[in-house]
């Protein structure tokens, strides 16, 4: 099973938008780029919707059927693990394998000296590599290497663990392999990403997407923080390395990029348009909380009972933050910048909805509500049936802001069209 080229990890919180954002795939067709969807949905949201992976692959299997989506489609067990990968197999033909917390783990249980052997086996690579495409060469020490092999070889090693299992339950060409190293501090240069590939290549795993942790911010639902020109630099210098690394491991060749958190990165996107059109590479862009801030937003502009519930969700949001924002990492919220529960109890739903949509030109967007919102889910959940019914009756509006979110606003700027 071959991933192609360009694919988007299309999450669903609530497993009701997988037409919606089927259509937008569809819109990318028609406009000249094929680009295959995977649902991802990670234990961790499963657990706090209280969805099973049967039910994502079900959302999938219908929305395909429904469109008469002729191609390919995955369905993803997004960040999984030793612990729970096991009630992904079945359901799922895509597997994202984390292994952030095992970097420089000495659970895995590797030795000094297999990690000394191991950063040896690179020593070629010490000096100045010129690779196409990049303008300064990459520059590799003995030391540097070594550094490297001692974070990210157990973490590797761990990853061929997990690799097996699926492997043994489902049969080696059956599915895709991610390995995501992105839920950790400290990001991973080019150099790190060429002895992370040589891990992987040394531990046989035919991996075809890597989620690597690029330098700057990746906050959920919004904007890249940091440098974009360095971001852009790193970029090329990763598809530079992964082309190197292809053809010098014997990787698959359909090798590619995964962006995690990927959703909302707008100021990237022209620069990763770039960079692939430059190297001719493929890319994985992974986003899941943008589609639930679309249903919220068309919640809210129905006024009524929908904005009601929106409302609350809020309200309530900021009683139990600490509690929300602990499920996730990257997070940071300027409580100063918040609205107050008095300012939200004087708006009406339109005004709720522009706080909340990601148009960066509207003086009333707030990045610092919207990452709120993007934590709340659980809120939501909570409400069960009441939030459901309403979510369909405004199904409509939800599945429009869902399509032409993903369309208009990711997909036609960080893809390449022909
Ligand atoms: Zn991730």
């Amino acid at each position: 099973m071959i991933l192609s080229k360009y694919s988007l990890g299309v999450g669903d919180r609530f497993s009701r938008e997988g037409e919606a954002q089927l259509r937008a795939l569809k819109r990318a067709e028609e406009a000249g780029v094929l680009i295959i969807p995977v649902w991802n949905k990670s234990n961790r949201e499963h657990d706090i919707i209280g969805t099973k992976p049967a039910h994502t692959r079900r959302e999938a299997d219908e929305a395909v059927k429904a469109l008469e989506w002729p191609h390919a489609y995955h369905v993803d067990a997004d960040h999984i693990n030793r612990g729970n990968v096991r009630k992904f197999l079945n359901h799922c033909d895509f597997f994202t394998i984390d292994v952030a917390e095992f970097i420089e783990s000495e659970l895995v249980g590797i030795s000094e000296e297999e990690i000394e052997i191991f950063a040896l086996s690179c020593g070629s690579f010490v000096g100045e590599m010129i690779l196409d495409g990049l303008e300064s060469p990459l520059v590799l020490t003995a030391e540097g290497i070594h550094e490297s092999a001692k974070r990210y070889y157990p973490a590797v090693k761990e990853a061929s663990a997990i690799y097996r299992i699926i492997e043994k339950e489902k049969g080696r060409d059956n599915f895709i392999t991610e390995i995501s190293l992105d839920e950790t501090e400290r990001p991973q240069s080019p150099a790190d990403l060429l002895i992370i590939l040589a891990a992987l290549a040394r531990e046989a795993i035919p991996a075809q997407t890597i989620a690597p942790r690029f330098s700057g911010h990746f906050k959920k639902g919004v904007d890249y923080e940091g440098n974009a020109e360095q971001f852009a630099r790193e970029f090329e210098a990763d598809l530079a390395v992964i082309a190197f690394a292809v053809s010098e491991f014997r990787l698959l060749n359909n090798l590619k990029l995964s962006i995690h958190s990927g959703s909302d990165k707008f100021v990237l996107y022209p620069l990763i348009n770039r960079a692939l059109k430059k190297f001719d590479a493929g890319l994985h862009l992974k986003t899941a909380g943008t589609t639930w801030l679309e249903e919220i937003i068309a919640l809210a502009e129905s006024e009524g009972e929908g904005y009601d519930m929106v409302r609350d969700i809020y309200l309530e949001s900021l009683e139990r933050y600490e509690e929300l924002a602990s499920l996730y990492g990257d997070v940071k919220i300027d409580w100063a910048l918040l609205p107050t529960p008095e300012e939200v109890e004087q708006w009406e739903g339109s005004r709720f909805a522009r706080a909340l949509r990601h148009d960066q030109s509207c003086s009333d967007y707030n990045l610092h509500m919207r990452q709120m919102m993007h934590i709340s889910y659980k809120l939501a959940a909570e409400r069960g049936e009441r939030f459901r019914s309403l979510l369909e009756s405004n199904r409509d509006r939800a599945g429009k802001y869902v399509e032409e979110n993903l369309y208009e606003r990711h997909i036609r700027k960080i893809f390449p069209h022909s």
